[in-house]
C-alpha cells in the first residue's frame, strides 16, 4: 500500500532491448535445422550467449560442443552467431562435416574488412575483449596482420611496421564510449590511424546503449537481463552506471534479483541484452509487479526494423 506522501514506484522499460536481428536469425537457424533434419544438431559454442536459449535448444536436441573435433564425422554442425575463423571452416571440411554458418552478417562484415585491409598490408588494431569468440574468429582471418587491443595498457604494447598504414576495427558488442576512448589513446600514438569504413559496433549494441542511457539518470536501480558471458549485456550494466543509475545488476532470471537491491528504490529501469528472449523480461516485470512496481512505462529511443535472411545452406533446403 502506498500512502500519498510516498514517491510513486515505477518501472522504466527500455526500448529497443532484447533480441537483435543476428540473434533472432541464429536461434531460428538451430530451431529450423532441428525441425528439418531432426536431432542431433551439433552447435559449435553457444549459438548466442544466453543461458535460457542454450538450455531450451539443448532440450530440443541440440548438442553444444566447444570444437568441431567433438562432432562425429559426417554430422551437421551449426556455427554460432559470433563467427569462426577460416581454420575452423577448414577443419570442418577436412572432417566431412555438414555445416550451417549462423554467423551474424554484421560480424561477417568485420571479417571482410579485416581480410581487405590485411590484403592491402595494413597493421590492423582490433579493439575487443581477449578470449571472446568473436575476436578469435575475426583475428583468425589475418593473424599476422591483427593485434588485439583490449585494456588501456595494451595501447603501449602495439608495434606497427608503418605508422601511415594502420587501421582500427572492433568487436561488434563493445561500449561505444569506451571504444572511442581506446581509439583516442591509439591515435595519440599513431596520428594517422584510420577509422573503419563503417561502424563495427553494430546497430543493436548502439541502440541498446542509447536506450539505457536515456533512462539511467532517473533510475535508482537498473536491472539488465542477460548472461554473464554476454558482452553486450555486461556493457549495458556499465553504461547504466556511467549514465547515472545509482545501482545496476545483471541477472539471467527474475529469481536472481536480490530483494535487498530494492531497498529505498523508487524507479527501477529494466532492459536486456541482444541475446535475451523477451519472455525473460516479462517474467522480471511480473516479479517486480508482485513487489509493488506494477507501473511500467516504456522509454523508446529507436524503432528497429532490421531482419536478416536465413543462412544460404539452410534456405536451399527449406524451399519446397
Ligand atoms: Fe549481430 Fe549485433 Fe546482434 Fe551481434 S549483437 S548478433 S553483431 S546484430
Amino acid at each position: 500500500e502506498t500512502t500519498p506522501d510516498q514517491p510513486r514506484r515505477r518501472v522504466l522499460l527500455a526500448k529497443p532491448r532484447g533480441y537483435c536481428a543476428g540473434v533472432d536469425r541464429a536461434v531460428e537457424t538451430v530451431e529450423l535445422a532441428l525441425e528439418k533434419y531432426g536431432p542431433p544438431v551439433y552447435v559449435r559454442k553457444e549459438i548466442v550467449h544466453n543461458r535460457h536459449v542454450v538450455e531450451t535448444l539443448r532440450e530440443r536436441g541440440a548438442i553444444f560442443v566447444e570444437e568441431t573435433d567433438e562432432v562425429p564425422e559426417g554430422a551437421l554442425v551449426v556455427f554460432s552467431a559470433h563467427g569462426v575463423s577460416p581454420a575452423v571452416h577448414e577443419e570442418a571440411r577436412d572432417r566431412g562435416l555438414r555445416t550451417i554458418d549462423a554467423t551474424c552478417p554484421l560480424v561477417t562484415k568485420v571479417h571482410q574488412e579485416a581480410k581487405r585491409f590485411a590484403r592491402d598490408d595494413y597493421d590492423i588494431l582490433l579493439i575487443g575483449h581477449e578470449g571472446h569468440e568473436e575476436v578469435e574468429g575475426t583475428a583468425g582471418e589475418a593473424p599476422e596482420h591483427i593485434q588485439l587491443v583490449d585494456k588501456a595498457e595494451d595501447v603501449d604494447k602495439v608495434v606497427v611496421r608503418d605508422p601511415a598504414k594502420v587501421i582500427w576495427l572492433s568487436q561488434t558488442t563493445l561500449s561505444v564510449d569506451e571504444t572511442m576512448e581506446r581509439v583516442g589513446q591509439l591515435r595519440e600514438r599513431f596520428p594517422e590511424l584510420q577509422d573503419p569504413p563503417s561502424d563495427d559496433i553494430c546497430y543493436a549494441t548502439q541502440n541498446r546503449q542509447v536506450a539505457v542511457k536515456a533512462m539511467a539518470p532517473e533510475c535508482d536501480l537498473v536491472l539488465v537481463v542477460g548472461s554473464r558471458n554476454s558482452s553486450n549485456s555486461k556493457r549495458l550494466v556499465e553504461v547504466a552506471l556511467q549514465a547515472g543509475a545509482r545501482d545496476a545488476h545483471l541477472v539471467d532470471y527474475a529469481h536472481e534479483v536480490d530483494e535487498a537491491w530494492l531497498a529505498g528504490v523508487t524507479t527501477v529501469g529494466v532492459t536486456s541484452g541482444a541475446s535475451v528472449p523477451d519472455i525473460l523480461v516479462m517474467q522480471l516485470l511480473e516479479w517486480l509487479a508482485e513487489r509493488g512496481w506494477a507501473d511500467v512505462e516504456e522509454i523508446t529511443t529507436a524503432n528497429e526494423k532490421i531482419a536478416f535472411a536465413l543462412p544460404r545452406e539452410l534456405r536451399k533446403d527449406l524451399v519446397r
